[in-house]
């Protein structure tokens, strides 16, 4: 969970979080347009650094076009937004929230005007570190929508009513979240998070067809191949994923939870071996003691 700072970047100036408001009748509101990202940021000894934060913009920008809203800000001018956005929390450990958004009015299907907005937003999280193990849950018929009806790579506001309503059948059902089907009902992804399991010591991910191109997701595919561990990028069948030595999802604010127990069922311990190793790995570089992946890190 996380909580939003008292003060966020509006279009080129800080201003009252309170203040930032959007109309009832935005097409961001009645039609769901509103694209964004997030990422994380970690105090390292020469203050706070953003990880990856070049990536989250690119495709926060690419989240945006694909949408059709138009920005008049660039990678450069909202690295530097975001740079200052870290520094008005007063803080060294949170998120950076990207949101751009129609305010046209009337919820006519077509937004009136393709002038987009762009807010940032620091957030702070209310249970930092490293998260305890979750349940998770899979049910065949929650699935992720077929990528012909919504492109899976673009993170708009809408895309996430489904998801939300199988997490909330999944917490129904005693679980912490739900882990989405694709078309074929292999594993897809959880709500806001990649999935991966552990397979004879190989790490497996299911491909980008079906799933959101998680910048964690990428960072856990080149940790494992720099310390030698096998990766797979294949569909993932439902039973080996419940059959996997280890399973956990990556994302920004996690950015490894492991799972313990999917349909009710007990996996090994949680973390297992691999999670463990893999999580140590990401906090030497947040922390910016990693040579190796020190161009990840923007410092603030
Ligand atoms: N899948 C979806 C659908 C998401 O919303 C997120 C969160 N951005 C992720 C996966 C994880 O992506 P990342 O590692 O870039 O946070």
């Amino acid at each position: 969970m996380a909580v939003t700072a008292p003060r966020l970047w509006l279009e080129g100036a800080l201003v009252d979080a309170t203040d930032a408001k959007l109309p009832v009748m935005a097409h961001a509101a009645q039609r769901g347009s509103l694209v964004f990202d997030a990422g994380s940021f970690h105090p390292t000894p020469r203050g706070p650094a953003l990880f990856r934060a070049r990536e989250h913009i690119a495709r926060f920008l690419r989240s945006a076009r694909a949408v059709g809203l138009e920005l008049s800000y660039g990678e450069e001018e909202l690295l530097r937004a975001s740079v200052e956005v870290v520094r008005a929390t007063g803080r060294d450990e949170g998120l950076v929230r990207w949101s751009a958004f129609f305010t046209a009015g009337a919820p006519d299907l077509l937004p009136r005007s393709s002038r987009g907005h762009v807010a940032i937003a620091g957030q702070l999280l209310e249970e930092p570190g490293v998260p305890k193990p979750i349940r998770v849950a899979t049910f065949p018929d929650a699935r992720k929508a077929a990528p012909e009806a919504l492109d899976p790579s673009v993170k708009v506001g809408a895309a996430y009513l489904g998801p939300m309503l199988h997490r909330r059948r999944a917490k129904a059902a005693g679980a912490d979240d739900i882990v989405l089907l694709d078309r074929e009902g292999h594993i897809a992804e959880a709500p806001v998070a990649n999935v991966f399991a552990v397979v004879g010591g190989a790490v497996w991910t299911p491909p980008l067809r079906y799933v959101l191109a998680g910048i964690t997701r990428d960072s856990v595919l080149a940790l494992a191949r720099a310390e030698g561990i096998p990766v797979r990028e294949e569909p993932l069948p439902l039973e080996t994923f419940r059959n996997a030595d280890e399973v956990f999802l990556s994302g920004t604010s996690l950015p490894l939870a492991p799972i313990s127990h999917v349909d009710g069922r007990a996996l090994g311990p949680a973390p297992g071996p691999v999670t463990a190793r893999l999580t140590q790995r990401f906090l030497a570089i947040h922390s910016g003691s990693d040579e190796a992946f020190r161009e990840w890190l923007t410092y603030v």
